[in-house]
């Protein structure tokens, strides 16, 4: 093992047919703001079931923008995930909203929908739940709470392209949905991201903020059309903007994303099959009526029966070249919402959760080689620190 290259949680696959689209619009009259971002568009918001979609910079920005069009504001509550990627929560603060944390499930560590309704106050305007690791998490609970209190539900399924929940493709089932295609997610546009809704008003706010809160559309105008020259800025948004050649990628991406899930679920099943009968360690699961994207691989350690840590089993495992990774820090631990006022130990399963997990790598272009070292590695070091 020692003369591989260390295998990491997660990475890019691209092939000749990816490249080649990039090139092919490199040299068309068209890299930003032309017709191959809309075709990638169209065909995500296919693929997910969805009427609309708007593709941005960032699953960063795609968040911010779905925080915008969900008219947050100073004063405005949103119910959110401890137990996530910190972008997920820091949108609500770029509209000067506020991020209430609601805990998460044991189980699949997505937003427990009951801990989500004991934090709606009146001033509560949204909800973002996260599909942890690919689980989805439950949105008829959460569609339904945002119905009887008049929210609106985000759902950040940036570890979630490709799962189904009762069914049904995520993408269409929340009143927004975001994805990302940074490299480390199930399709890459370099960095990207896009947010999908049903609701044609929510998607002509979100075309707004991505270009500065421009429009050029005469019916929309607030004032006098002056003439060919006239556009008003009838929002503060940003550029927000994704590139064509961007969107070249992602479609050529999205062409094999059913491969890259099945992947995915090959090295699940193949984790399962062996980690299963350690009993030092706790596997990810999968509730009835789901199908994971399988994002991540996050595998609980039972630390009473080992005589170290997270932080001694994390270290050994990278000392074996294994890339493994911690998915997250409680996002109310970091010092800036530490300053903001959120105190540690009111989410006891999301912050109890992360004391004791450790992601192993997950990518479609593991070999069956990586599989087999990343599965040795930790029987072994489990092995080694069991008491
Ligand atoms: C990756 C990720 C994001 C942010 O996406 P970027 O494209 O990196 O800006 C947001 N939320 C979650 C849960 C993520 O994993």
């Amino acid at each position: 093992m020692a003369d591989k290259r260390p295998i990491p949680y997660a990475r890019q696959w691209i092939f000749d047919d990816d490249i080649e689209a990039v090139i092919a619009v490199l040299r068309s009259d068209w890299l930003t703001q032309g017709a191959v971002i809309e075709q990638f568009e169209r065909t995500l918001a296919e693929r997910c079931g969805a009427r609309h979609a708007v593709a941005v910079s960032s699953g960063t920005a795609a968040l911010h923008a779905a925080c915008f069009a969900a008219g947050i504001g100073p004063g405005d509550e949103v119910v959110t995930t401890p137990l996530s990627f910190a972008a997920t929560a820091n949108c609500v603060l770029y509209q000067g909203g506020t991020p209430v944390f609601a805990d998460v499930r044991p189980d699949t560590l997505t937003m427990d929908p009951v801990a989500a309704k004991a934090a709606c106050t009146d001033k509560t305007k949204a909800v973002i739940a996260m599909d942890y690791a690919g689980h989805p998490c439950d949105l008829g609970e959460i569609q339904a709470l945002g119905r009887a209190h008049k929210l609106t539900i985000i759902e950040d399924a940036a570890h979630a392209l490709g799962a189904t929940y009762r069914g049904k493709p995520v993408g269409g089932l929340a009143d927004m949905t975001i994805f990302s295609f940074h490299p480390v997610k199930h399709i890459t546009t370099g960095e990207g991201g896009m947010i999908l809704t049903n609701d044609e008003a929510l998607s002509e706010r979100l075309r707004l903020f991505r270009s500065h809160g421009i429009t050029r559309d005469p019916h929309r105008y607030v004032r006098k059309d002056e003439g060919g020259w006239y556009y008003e800025v009838q929002a503060l948004g940003f550029n927000y903007r994704i590139t064509d050649f961007q969107c070249a990628l992602g479609l050529t991406q999205l062409g094999k994303l059913d491969k890259f899930l099945a992947k995915r679920r090959e090295i699940a099943s193949a984790y399962a099959a062996v980690l299963g009968e350690i009993e030092e360690i706790e596997l990810p699961v999968t509730l009835p009526g789901c199908e994971s994207a399988w994002h991540l691989y996050p595998i609980r350690l039972c630390l009473e029966r080992l005589r170290v840590g997270r932080a001694e089993i994390f270290r050994a495992l990278r000392d074996a070249g294994i890339g493994v990774n911690v998915h997250y820090i409680p996002i109310p631990w970091h010092p800036h919402y530490q300053a903001l006022g959120y105190n540690k130990g009111e989410w006891p399963v999301a912050e109890g959760v992360y004391q004791r997990m450790i992601s192993l790598p997950i990518f479609p272009a593991m070999t069956d080689r990586d599989v087999e070292d990343v599965i040795t590695a930790v029987k072994k070091v489990v092995g080694d620190f069991r008491k």
